[in-house]
């Protein structure tokens, strides 16, 4: 079955004891390794079909020493341990460093035209490879870090802090907010293409549940209040480090009043409204458009027009 949600359904066995038994530098040497290349955030993918491009050892550019480059174990397949290379050090003009392999491209740019697996597969390696790269000091005392864990965790230098630090994920709650009418609540930021529209969202602070921040930021961004929550789909989102946890909400109806510090507008729209809605490339009749398609929000959109999205109890 192919996973309704882009970015996740990794088919790969991420190999937990090896990542904590191995040595990254005797992974790395491995003649059977693999890597998957990245570039000032750009990934390697070939044109036909379009998917993840592996390099072999001796296709890793001269000037890179993958046993010093950011690097780190995604996991094992039958043949061998597969890892995720940062070659961002090789000069390159706009498309990138030439490696005769295909093209350097942006995942949400490609994401939805890639196999669902190789999504998933790319998304994981961008969201560690950014973490690697944010990852150079210890936020408690400013020494260095020394990566371990076949690249999965980072330990202070200094024996003294020896604080650990692992991948972040952040935790952000999106939501398709509906009121007794049947309408849907959406909104833009002001830093969208011009007509587009998608759900409600925003990170989850300390000391509230999932539900306390579907219900904070809904009355935060609209002025609307929400009477009950339900969860209904996540998405790994490494833009930079986000898991995008996705709701159907219930709430009060009347007029929304969009939070001028982050939301431009704001409204309630009839189902046969939003159907009208078109792409980015090609509006509906209102200059009107859905977010892409390889974001939650458009998931949760689309499951409401065809009516299979969970609706939350009133009472809940
Ligand atoms: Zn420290």
């Amino acid at each position: 079955m192919k996973p309704p949600i882009l970015y996740s359904g990794l088919a790969l066995d991420r190999s937990h004891r090896l990542r904590r038994d191995a040595d990254l530098a005797e992974l790395v040497a491995r003649p059977t390794a693999r890597f998957a290349p990245y570039w000032r955030g750009r990934q390697l993918l070939s044109d036909t079909p379009t998917a993840v491009v592996w390099l072999d050892r001796d296709q890793i550019p001269a000037t890179i020493d993958p046993g010093q480059a950011p690097c780190l174990l995604l996991g094992e397949d039958s043949e061998g341990p597969l890892l995720a290379l940062d070659i961002s050090a090789v000069p390159g003009g706009e498309d990138g460093p030439d490696l005769r392999l295909g093209q350097w491209v942006g995942l949400r740019s490609v994401g939805s035209r890639l196999p669902a697996s190789d999504a998933a597969l790319l998304a994981y390696a961008r969201g560690m490879l950014v973490w690697r790269d944010r990852t150079r000091f210890c936020c408690v005392c400013g020494s260095a870090v020394v990566i371990a864990d076949a690249g999965h965790s980072a330990r202070c230098a200094d024996p003294d802090c020896a604080a650990l630090h692992f991948p972040r994920t952040d935790p952000a709650i999106i939501m398709l907010v509906t009121d007794a009418e049947g309408r849907a609540l959406l909104g833009r930021q002001p830093a969208w293409p011009p007509g587009m529209y998608s759900c409600l969202a925003g990170f989850v602070e300390p000391g509230e549940t999932l539900e306390e921040a579907v219900a904070r930021e809904v009355r935060e961004e609209a002025g609307i209040q929400v009477i009950s929550a339900a969860y209904a789909a996540s998405q790994p989102w490494p833009f930079p480090s986000s898991l995008m946890i996705g709701f159907t909400a219930l709430a009060e109806g009347g007029p929304p009043t969009a939070d001028p510090h982050e939301i431009e507008d704001v409204r309630w729209f009839r189902r046969d409204q939003v159907a009208a809605f078109g792409e980015f490339n090609a509006p509906g009749p209102d200059g009107l458009f859905l977010p892409s398609r390889d974001s939650i929000a458009r998931v949760l959109i689309e499951r409401w027009l065809e009516g299979v999205l969970e609706k939350p109890e009133p009472n809940r």
